[in-house]
């Protein structure tokens, strides 16, 4: 069978279709596409992205999102986004909030379907009951510490809790008051009644409810008794009519359990669950737990400091959502866990950026040119392509005159081998503008270099000469007078180990130098404008976007990704020896 064209009413806002089902399936689409043929759900996708309100999503939920809302666009299925809100402990409106933000600026739209898995405390307790009253669960009074050392290990069974044949009405009453909030946190529990001996610990008797009183964000105190995942997770992918309920590896070993639970509670729906290797980013950590200590040490400033992994850290530096996406549909789906290198996602990246950025001159460490032979007060604006990548994209102008800033490094007295930038006696071409010729060096009493003296020939306006001559060197600059003086903040991996924790601590994996912030940048004029969240490229230094703490006087930018991958070459050269 062809797979239905894609767009369906479920599933709106989808990302642009150049990528999607065009690829070779992958394993997971393979067996949706089988099922559809077969009828299995009477010829129905309906797929969902469950996030747990603890934290900000990153980038491998973005992976989720990105396979969940794809399958369903290219079998015209449905998408819900579900919160799996049953921990009050650990939850909070700010992160339901921002995963719903994330998940829009990521380019989804989940439509009607938005669900909460509080919403069916009411069904999921009528289920638990029904499951007691079948003999499948019982309310255990053992403590969290004699539940752990009466399940036994891997290589030892466990062993049956005194209470686990209490009568059905026995457990009855005290599931219900436990309900009723007669019994103290944690005093008591109700468990699954499955097999204490069974090879998979998962199906040692596990807990399904708990006690405990915290106020819910969504159910404040009406509860004190809550779901546990498995349980819940199961029963809400039935209730909404789920097909094919996708999530990461770990949760293998819980396919007997999700398969228990709904074959036991007699529900009639029953999706399957598929597991996929979740995605793991070299020099990066993608846990909430390791990114919460990130901030809670003061490492970095909070979930949206531009050098997490966090979509709100992604988009303040200003990857465009399309970036992320082409890097979910080209990383792929594997079965087995795999690491994929930091640098895949940066070539997204460049890629998007590359597109889409209007070029702007920027001058990071300013050295002042004085160009002698050209006139004192006189100003010319000269035109620049907007970008060169995209004709539609026009032209601006540039105002050029006879006091410049040029980059530090763009200049050497003493120029290496292959240094073919601006040197004394050396021409080289201003882009856009003339070819100019160093003539003087002016330093300070510490030898210094303050200032260059260069002449331009005024035959070369456009940056061309008339005469055929060659440079070797086209830079950027800015001039003096009309340049606003903006602050960068220059951003680099946040570790240096390949694998952080994997040999040591991740704490101590940290790069130290992952921020460097200039306060002396120097840019063109017409940069004032953007505002926060605008990108753009400083030519020849990388991609930069608009910090948000920009105010009216002052721009601030993020450096999203260097026009080149650095870090290959730094590989290389270790490699080399060098
Ligand atoms: P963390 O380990 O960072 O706390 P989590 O799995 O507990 O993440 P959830 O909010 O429960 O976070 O995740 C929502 C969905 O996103 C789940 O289906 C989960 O499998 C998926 N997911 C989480 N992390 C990744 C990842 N690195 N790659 C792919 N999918 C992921
Ligand atoms: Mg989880």
């Amino acid at each position: 069978m062809t797979p239905p064209t894609k767009g369906s009413p479920g599933v709106s806002g989808s990302p642009d279709k150049d990528t999607g089902s065009t690829q070779p399936l992958d394993f997971i689409r393979t067996i949706v596409a089988a099922d559809l043929v077969n009828q299995k759900h009477d010829g129905r996708v309906a797929t969902r992205f469950p996030p747990e309100p603890n934290g900000y999503l990153h980038i491998g939920h973005a992976k989720s999102i990105c396979l969940n809302f794809g399958v369903a666009v290219d079998y015209r299925g449905t998408c819900n986004v579900r919160f799996d809100d049953t921990n009050p402990a650990k939850e909070d409106v700010e992160y339901v909030n921002a995963i719903q933000d994330d998940i829009r600026w990521l380019g989804f739209d989940w439509g009607k379907h938005l669900h909460y898995a509080s919403d069916y405390f009411e069904r999921l307790y009528g289920y638990a009951v029904r499951l007691i009253e079948r003999g499948k669960a019982y309310v255990d009074d053992l403590s969290t510490e004699q539940i752990r050392e009466y399940r036994g290990t891997l290589i030892a069974p466990g062993r049956k809790s005194p209470y686990r044949d209490r009568s059905v009405e026995e457990n009855l009453d005290l599931f219900a008051r436990m309900r009723a909030g007669e019994f103290s946190d944690g005093s008591k529990v109700l468990r699954a009644k499955i097999d204490m001996a069974s090879g998979n610990i998962n199906m040692r008797d596990p807990t399904l409810y708990r006690i405990r009183r915290a106020i819910h964000h969504r159910t404040g105190n009406q509860w004190c008794v809550y779901p546990m995942y498995d349980f819940t997770h199961a029963l809400s992918d039935s209730i909404e009519g789920i097909t094919h309920s996708l999530c990461t590896l770990e949760f293998e070993d819980h396919r007997p359990l999700y398969d228990w639970v709904l074959t036991e509670t007699e529900v009639t729906c029953h999706p399957q669950q598929i597991e996929f290797a979740r995605l793991n980013l070299s020099y990066t950590v993608l846990s909430k737990r390791q990114l919460l200590m990130l901030i809670e040490k003061g490492l970095v400033s909070g979930w949206d400091d531009p050098r997490m992994p966090t979509l709100v850290g992604m988009r303040r530096r200003g990857l465009p959502p399309k970036a992320i996406r082409t890097f979910c549909d080209r990383i792929g789906m594997a079965k087995r866990k795999n690491v994929v290198d930091a640098a895949v996602l940066e070539h997204a990246a460049r890629e998007e950026l590359n597109q889409t950025s209007p070029r702007v001159m920027a001058v990071l460490r300013p050295l002042k040119v004085v160009i002698q032979n050209y006139p004192e007060n006189k100003i010319e604006e000269v035109d620049l392509l907007n970008n060169p990548e995209n004709p539609d994209a026009g032209t601006r102008k540039v105002p050029f005159s006879r006091v410049l800033y040029l980059e530090r490094d763009d200049f050497s007295e003493d120029p290496p081998k292959k240094f073919f930038r601006l040197a004394p006696g050396r021409e080289v071409r201003l882009r856009g503008a003339y070819f100019i010729t160093c003539v003087d060096v002016v330093k300070d009493g510490q030898g210094e270099i303050v200032e260059l003296r260069c002449t331009y020939d005024p035959t070369t306006r456009g940056g061309s000469s008339p005469d055929g001559r060659k440079v070797k060197a086209t830079l950027h600059w800015v001039s003096v007078e009309q340049a606003l003086t903006v602050q960068v903040r220059l951003y680099d991996r946040l570790f240096v180990d390949e694998h952080p924790g994997e040999h040591r601590d991740f704490l101590e994996a940290i790069n130290p130098s992952s921020l460097e912030v200039i306060n002396t940048c120097r840019v063109e004029p017409s940069v004032a404008s953007m505002t926060s969240g605008d990108r753009c490229q400083f030519e020849r230094l990388g991609y930069f976007c608009v910090d948000p703490d920009s105010s009216d006087g002052q721009l601030v930018f993020n450096r999203t990704v260097s026009l080149r991958d650095v870090w290959a070459k730094i590989a290389r050269t270790m490699k080399a020896g060098g």
